[in-house]
């Protein structure tokens, strides 16, 4: 059995509707949306949160960036903006302890967040 909700999504146990994924990413739609785009893209890896990266990690975390970018893109926010956030424990905001890049736009976003 898979370890954490996200995992569960991975393997497909917990349906979501999926973006992209491949050996080591998977995107999928938030379920409950803060804007008309809010994607989430995370590693197969169970990493709990941002504090627990290790050196080995780096290209997976660049890739998550990358892919972020890549769905961007596809949904059309690329040029008008958007705003990627990994929130890092519970103070905030983390509440899935399965690291995850938020992606967010298709409205004006402001900064600095509340
Ligand atoms: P966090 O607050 O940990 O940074 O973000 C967790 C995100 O996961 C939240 O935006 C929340 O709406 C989303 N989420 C929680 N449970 C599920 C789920 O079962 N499916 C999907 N697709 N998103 C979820």
């Amino acid at each position: 059995m898979s370890e954490t909700l996200f995992s569960k999504i991975a393997a497909g146990e917990i349906p979501a509707e999926i973006l992209y994924e491949d050996e080591e990413i998977v995107a999928f739609r938030d379920v409950s949306p803060q804007a008309p785009v809010h994607v989430l893209v995370i590693p197969r890896k169970p990493i709990p949160t941002l504090n627990a990266v290790q050196p080995e990690d780096a290209h997976l975390i660049g890739r998550l960036l990358l892919v972020a970018a890549q769905i961007a893109a596809r949904e059309g926010i690329a040029e008008s903006g958007y705003r990627t956030v990994i929130n890092c424990n519970a103070g905030a905001g983390q509440t899935v302890f399965h690291l995850h890049l938020h992606v967010l736009g298709g409205r004006p976003l402001n900064w600095p967040p509340g």
